[in-house]
């Protein structure tokens, strides 16, 4: 039984339907949190949460949905930006049209959903906003550029969400994961979780432990930062053998 440590908070998740979103939103109901989805499909019905439409690329759909939620609530706590697609293009022949897919799910929507979440938060004691990354924002395959220019857009995004936020007390923070296994944790090969120090990939549940423990009030003094969670992949030299 988990302490209701968030009882009577307000969160809302962007992509909370599947995967890692999912995860967070199920870990902060759990505590006791009113939790609000937003996501370009429904999520199954097993837990209490508010589903509102929202395709967060949208000018008009991140509208609508603040528009709802001052509709339900008068204020929020916690805002998870987790929304996000990975997709990859071999560099020359990508288009400016994916570009721009990516770069306006994965970047624009943390602009426009932290923007459009400052006059729910602003009057609370503490709140907080959390950005999920990627590991992919330090480092890179080839091919990846859309992706990891919008993971890194992330991180600048954060800190400077964090100095201008200061002001209304709202803590801005990111998190980059690293292989975070969505689908059977099972089907990985021995070496998929041996190549990370901590001998293992990663689960949703190790983020979702993360977004809780960045946004357990009391936990203001982390502001502005990244916190990467990857098994220690990132910290790993490699030499040709
Ligand atoms: P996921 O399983 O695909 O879940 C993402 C959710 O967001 C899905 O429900 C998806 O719907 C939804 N979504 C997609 N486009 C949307 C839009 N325009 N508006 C609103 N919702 C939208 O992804 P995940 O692996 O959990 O990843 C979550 C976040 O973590 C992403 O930002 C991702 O970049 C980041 N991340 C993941 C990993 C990893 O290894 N899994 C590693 C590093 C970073 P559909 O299913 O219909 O697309």
């Amino acid at each position: 039984m988990k302490a209701k440590i968030f009882e009577n908070r307000i969160v809302l998740v962007t992509g909370g339907s599947s995967g890692i979103g999912n995860e967070i939103a199920r870990q902060y109901a759990t505590c006791g949190a009113k939790v609000f989805l937003a996501d370009i499909q429904p999520a199954k019905k097993d837990f209490p949460f508010e589903f509102i439409y929202t395709d967060v690329s949208s000018v008009e759909s991140v509208s609508n949905l603040f528009k709802e939620i001052r509709k339900r609530v008068d204020h929020l706590d916690i805002l998870i930006n987790n929304a996000g697609i990975s997709e990859f293009h071999p560099l020359e022949e990508m288009t400016v049209e994916y570009w721009d897919k990516i770069i306006n799910t994965n970047l624009r929507s943390v602009f426009l959903c932290s923007q459009a979440a400052i006059s729910l938060m602003k009057h609370q004691e503490a709140c907080s906003i959390v950005n999920i990354a990627s590991t992919r924002a330090f480092m890179s395959e080839s091919d990846t550029e859309a992706y990891s220019a919008s993971k890194g857009g992330i991180i600048a995004l954060t800190h400077a969400l964090a100095v201008t936020l200061s002001k209304y007390n709202i803590q801005v923070n990111s998190i980059s994961p690293g292989w975070i296994v969505t689908g059977n944790f099972d089907a990985l090969r021995t070496e998929d979780h041996k190549q990370h120090p901590s001998n293992r990939a990663g689960k949703p549940s190790d983020i979702a432990q993360a977004c809780l423990y960045l946004t357990t009030p009391g936990n203001n003094f982390i502001n502005g930062s990244n916190l990467t969670i990857d098994g220690g992949m990132t910290i790993k030299m490699f030499y040709e053998e």
